[in-house]
């Protein structure tokens, strides 16, 4: 994965000065895990995720678990593994929330740029492809190009696009009737459209909503009031991966604003450091659900903490 190469090589490094020793001294593991520590915090894991990750590391490390062991090497890497898995998010991982009364509402938050719109297209092509009948809701009005933006996407995902004005709706076939839409009100937008999917029966409605540049109290109350009148049974929280060290406050900030249900991890193409991203599941406590990793509508894959893992170790 792009975004953590320079994460994986670094480990990499770390476990090969180990596999030429056959047993392991505690000055041998206390050299890895500082080398482990280094790399974390190089590729902008937060602190207060690295202090916690490499203690459990040394101290099952230092325990029985290794020094008893055949390839005391390998066991370390097990263990860096398993360790790895938990912050990303092992033990809250899960599959998307569905209804149980059709449809299902699905709200975006993220800061303006983090990939929202882009992830709704991706979204709504991966659940039309698996035979579902999404529609994609155009609820950020803050941006000029927003509502336009997210039209040439559901074009392109083939995804009908419920929008403010009439006249700029678009479902790459069939119209999509807005009568008495209120323009401008996102949230009317919002309720709207899940009425809409009501009776027309698209059973997924996913709900592009306004981002800034930074956290604001305006955003924040904008998309809990879109919550409040559409009750989502997921708000996924859009997470550019080279954020860097920002990541962990803004996740939080998100968190407390909408007390979003999920994660997704964005841009994880991206060749600069993207270990931020990793804090952010083990900091809010909430699952992963999804990696984006391109502007194509394919580039976006559903998110297993144990295999990232085990590709950032790779
Ligand atoms: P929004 O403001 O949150 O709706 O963000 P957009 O969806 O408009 O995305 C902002 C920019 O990031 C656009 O140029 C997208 O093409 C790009 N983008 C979104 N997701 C990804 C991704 O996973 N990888 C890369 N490389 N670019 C992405």
């Amino acid at each position: 994965m792009a975004a953590f190469s320079s994460l994986t090589d670094r480990l990499s490094s770390a476990f090969r000065h180990l596999r030429s020793k056959g047993r392991l001294t505690d000055a041998d593991i206390d050299g890895t895990i500082r080398e482990i520590r280094r790399a974390l915090l190089d590729a902008d894991v937060a602190l207060e995720v690295v202090r916690p990750f490499t203690a459990r590391i040394r101290e099952r490390a230092l325990g029985e678990e290794v020094s008893q062991a055949l390839n005391p090497a390998q066991q370390v890497v097990r263990i860096v593994n398993e360790e790895l898995t938990t912050i990303l998010g092992a033990g809250v991982d899960r599959p998307l929330n569905v209804a149980k009364n059709p449809p299902t509402v699905i709200m975006l938050a993220g800061l303006q740029g983090a990939g929202k719109t882009t992830l709704a297209g991706k979204l709504g092509y991966w659940l039309r492809d698996a035979g579902h009948t999404p529609i994609l809701v155009a609820a950020d009005l803050q941006r000029p190009n927003a509502v336009t933006q997210l039209q040439v996407v559901g074009e392109r995902a083939g995804v009908p696009v419920y929008a403010p004005q009439k006249g700029v709706q678009s479902d790459g076939g069939e119209a999509v009737a807005s009568p008495g839409m209120t323009s401008g009100d996102p949230v009317a937008v919002a309720r709207d459209a899940v009425e809409l999917a009501r009776t027309k029966l698209y059973d997924t409605v996913i709900i592009d909503t306004a981002g800034r540049l930074g956290v604001d109290e305006d955003l924040m109350r904008q998309a809990r009031d879109i919550r409040d009148a559409v009750h989502p049974d997921e708000i996924l929280f859009v997470i550019d991966a080279m954020i860097g060290q920002d990541a962990v406050r803004t996740a939080e900030a998100f968190d407390k604003g909408v007390d979003f249900t999920g994660v997704v991890l964005s841009k994880l193409d991206g060749d600069a450091r993207g270990g931020a991203a990793l804090s952010v599941a083990s900091v809010t406590g909430k699952p992963i659900l999804f990696a984006s990793t391109g502007e194509g509508l394919k580039d976006f894959e559903v998110f297993h903490p144990d295999r990232m893992a085990s590709r950032i170790l790779d």
